[in-house]
């Protein structure tokens, strides 16, 4: 059994801690396979590449990709019913596959013979999971991939599995205490219902369980929640971030300062009307290219609006970090060539106690757009100036957009108001 310290050090694989120049390098090495790969053997990609007018030599290096369109969920779903079952954008011949996922949609996913996709794995050791542990997925085996990729993730760490799917509260708890299960594998809300549960079932959670570390995804982690989670239970939680469709882009190590981009899969974050590559710091689409021969999704739209970072981190991964999903892509509005989202606007006013409702107006005036924070605060403020500049620079840290304040008596904003007002008329 791996002690307290193992969980703490170390790296699944040596390729974490690649330099840019060498990661530059590996990544377009594997593009350039994939692209030639599915490119053959993929007629959905053929026709992306056709109609961007390129050919395999064209696509070289990871810029390059933005020469091709995103592929979103809901195209999917329309190039399924053209061409079912998988809209061709399987790399293998039906007969070839394991098993064939629904996902919602339905989206029906091709699943591979052998697993050795190791990105789940190696977000699963940087959150503490080591060789020996017994680890109980309570995601969803009926109909999606997702407890199957983590299934199988989990046997190439050389962990046992208790696939004890979802709900069940009662049993989940009797196998985490009769099997001495070590890690959780499930959504953070159901590992609070979980411990919830145990201690109503008159349950000591950190004497009577040995849980170590808990894996979480599909669901925002409240850093609230972790905490109390953490310091109750003395575990590790660490959260991930996929979709069924393309798998892991995204695992916290044990520095909690965002996910960590897995080494086998190309991340962008994407103006999502351009389609450009954006930088640090700046918010777009999450986009996805994986290196995976059966299911070759190669810039893939996940529909969700995140930022990055590159400064290194203190645990020596050399990937960048997607440091929050901030939304949805179809929440956003462009405000001076920027985009913001609700949650932005949410993550201003959590910064201030004053403040008990808040809306984004965005208006146009000379044709220049400008962005209102109408702020409503819970009694008079002490220094109205003074909070008014605190706001003013928390709302260019966060949107990174200059914005009037506007403050209003509690009660003005009518109930389910919208969280950004886009009063823009465009004629
Ligand atoms: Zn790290």
């Amino acid at each position: 059994m791996a002690t307290k310290k193992d969980r703490y050090s170390g790296y699944f694989s040596k390729q974490e801690t690649m330099t840019a120049a060498e990661r530059r390098r590996y990544l377009n090495k594997k593009l350039k396979q994939i692209v030639a790969y599915a490119y053959d053997q993929a007629p959905a990609f053929r026709k992306k590449m056709d109609r961007a007018r390129a050919k395999p030599p064209d696509l070289t290096t990871v810029k390059d990709l933005e020469r091709l369109a995103i592929t979103e969920k809901t195209d999917l779903i329309g190039m399924q019913k053209k061409s079912p079952p998988f809209g061709g954008w399987n790399g293998v011949p039906a007969e070839a596959l394991r098993r064939i996922f629904v996902s919602p949609g339905p989206i029906y996913e091709p699943g591979e013979m052998h697993y050795d996709d190791t990105r789940w794995a190696q977000g699963l050791f940087a959150g503490g999971f080591r060789a020996g542990d017994i680890a109980q997925v309570t995601f969803s085996y009926h109909l999606v991939p997702f407890a199957f990729m983590l299934d199988e993730s989990l046997k190439l760490l050389g962990c046992r599995t208790v696939p004890s799917g979802v709900g069940n509260t009662e049993l989940q708890i009797q196998t985490l205490k009769d099997l001495k299960v070590t890690g959780f594998l499930g959504t953070p809300s159901f590992l609070h219902t979980i411990l919830q549960r145990a201690k109503e079932l008159g349950l000591n959670p950190k004497k009577d369980l040995n849980l170590k570390t808990a894996f979480v995804a599909a669901e925002m982690l409240p850093e609230s929640l972790r905490d109390s989670i953490e310091s109750e239970l003395g575990i590790i939680i660490r959260q991930s971030y996929g979709t069924a469709d393309i798998g892991c882009l995204g695992y916290e190590c044990l520095e909690k300062n965002g996910m960590h981009f897995p080494d086998d899969a190309i991340v962008e974050i994407v103006d999502p009307q351009t389609g450009k590559q954006l930088g640090p710091g700046e918010v777009g689409e999450v986009v996805g290219t994986c290196f995976n021969k059966v299911y070759p999704l190669i810039r893939f739209g996940t529909g969700d609006l995140s930022y990055y970072s590159d400064e290194p981190c203190p645990c020596g991964r050399t990937t960048p970090r997607l440091i929050k999903i901030v939304g949805r892509v179809d929440q956003v509005t462009k405000v001076k060539g920027m985009f913001i989202h609700p949650g932005q606007v949410d993550a201003v006013a959590a910064k201030f106690p004053e403040i008990c409702a808040c809306q984004v107006v965005v208006t146009r005036e000379g044709h220049q757009d400008r962005m209102t924070f109408r702020a409503e605060l819970i009694g008079p403020a002490g220094n109205p100036d003074l909070l008014k500049a605190d706001l003013q620079k928390t709302i260019q840290d966060i949107l990174r957009l200059r914005g009037e304040v506007q403050f209003l008596n509690r009660g003005s904003l009518p109930k389910g108001a919208k969280k950004i007002d886009d009063k823009r008329v465009w004629e």
